[in-house]
């Protein structure tokens, strides 16, 4: 059988009192785009730390290939971190920067610069090379930081929140970007965020972290789709629980359950009630938010409880949008687009 790229066992970490990582086992692929995701403090940052070898584990085991290298340093394992603070160095070319991984390796000049050259393009900034990081924008720096990361060809590259500190629109360019040069390069990227979108978009596979354990790991539409706890089904996505006795009046059946936005038909109260395989609840809808493209609706049930719905804008105008406060809805989805979610706390 294949090794994975990241294997870890009963991984632990703690700093005096606080206990970061609380007992983490997790296997990443060859080859895969992979996120941890998670709230802040939820030890995502020091997990990575841990296969970087910047820490120290309390207890357990980390394997990078099939190579147990829980007590290795940083430079002997396979391994290249990018931060959010890109950490250049200032006084240098984005040339130099670039190259600075291979001068440390003693590389030999003329291969450097080409291989410097090389790393450039695969992150489009040929031209760039004599500027020094003041004369680039985050977007750019960002890139040069990519390309020093990947000019080494390591095996395993984990990225620190690398796009946090990029305004918005860059941001999602950048994401495109990042898993299209992952796709090219075939490294493994272990790639740390708490911004569920970010997730979503770019990951093969995603790990849900929460006081220092994992909830769940599975593919963004397993996650998504198919949460495995509510905190999950929270965390990833708009928060859309019908739980107890609300659960009971609207499906004929006690426990929690998740419904996303999107599955849910906002129909007039006096609807036919009767599609075969759809539950419905009525209510009265409380808030109304216009997103552009879409409109969510917060909606109290009568059954008990509040549900989010979201509505495309086919033929919405503005105006009839600030018209659905206070009226009476019918709210109809599919009975499989209520997923139970086994209570874990
Ligand atoms: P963020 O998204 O804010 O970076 P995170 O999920 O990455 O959060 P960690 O940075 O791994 O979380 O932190 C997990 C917990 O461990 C937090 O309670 C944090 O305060 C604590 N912690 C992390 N590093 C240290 C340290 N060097 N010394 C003491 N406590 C630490």
């Amino acid at each position: 059988m294949e090794s994975s790229a990241v294997r870890l066992r009963g991984l632990r970490k703690s700093f005096g009192e606080t206990t970061a990582v609380d007992g983490v086992d997790l296997d990443i692929r060859d080859g895969e785009f992979f996120s941890m995701l998670g709230p802040s403090g939820s030890g995502k940052t020091t997990v990575l730390r841990l296969i970087a070898g910047f820490e120290t584990p309390t207890a357990g085991r980390i394997e990078l290939a099939g190579r147990d290298v829980t007590r290795l340093a940083p430079f002997e394992r396979d391994v290249h971190t990018v931060f959010q603070d890109y950490a250049l160095f200032p006084h240098m070319t984005v040339e130099q920067n670039v190259a600075y991984p291979l001068k440390i390796r003693r590389v030999p000049r003329a291969e450097r610069l080409a291989r410097a050259r090389e790393a450039l393009a695969e992150v489009r900034l040929d031209g760039f090379g004599r500027r020094r990081p003041a004369q680039l924008s985050g977007g750019q720096r960002q890139r040069v930081a990519l390309a020093r990361a990947l000019v080494g060809r390591p095996r395993l590259l984990l990225l620190d929140e690398p796009l946090g500190a990029l305004d918005l629109k860059l941001r999602e360019q950048m994401q495109v970007e990042l898993k299209a040069l992952q796709r090219e390069v075939g490294i493994t990227f272990v790639f740390v965020t708490h911004d569920q979108e970010e997730a979503l978009t770019m990951s093969d596979r995603i790990a849900v972290f929460r006081q220092g354990r994992i909830e769940q790991v599975g593919t963004p539409a397993e996650i998504y789709e198919r949460p495995a706890t509510p905190f999950v089904a929270s965390f990833v996505g708009t928060s859309n629980l019908l739980r107890g006795e609300a659960a009971r009046r609207v499906l004929g059946e006690e426990g929690t359950y998740s419904v996303r936005p999107e599955k849910i038909r906002v129909l007039k109260e006096s609807a036919d009630a009767d599609d075969p395989g759809h539950v419905c609840a009525v209510g009265t809808v409380a808030e109304v938010v216009y997103l552009g493209d879409t409109t969510r609706l917060l909606v109290d049930l009568d059954a008990g409880g509040r549900l989010t719905a979201l509505q495309q804008n086919l033929e919405t105008s503005a105006e009839d949008v600030a018209a659905y406060r206070g009226t009476r809805v019918r709210l109809q989805w599919h009975r499989r687009h209520a997923v139970r979610v086994p209570d874990s706390d």
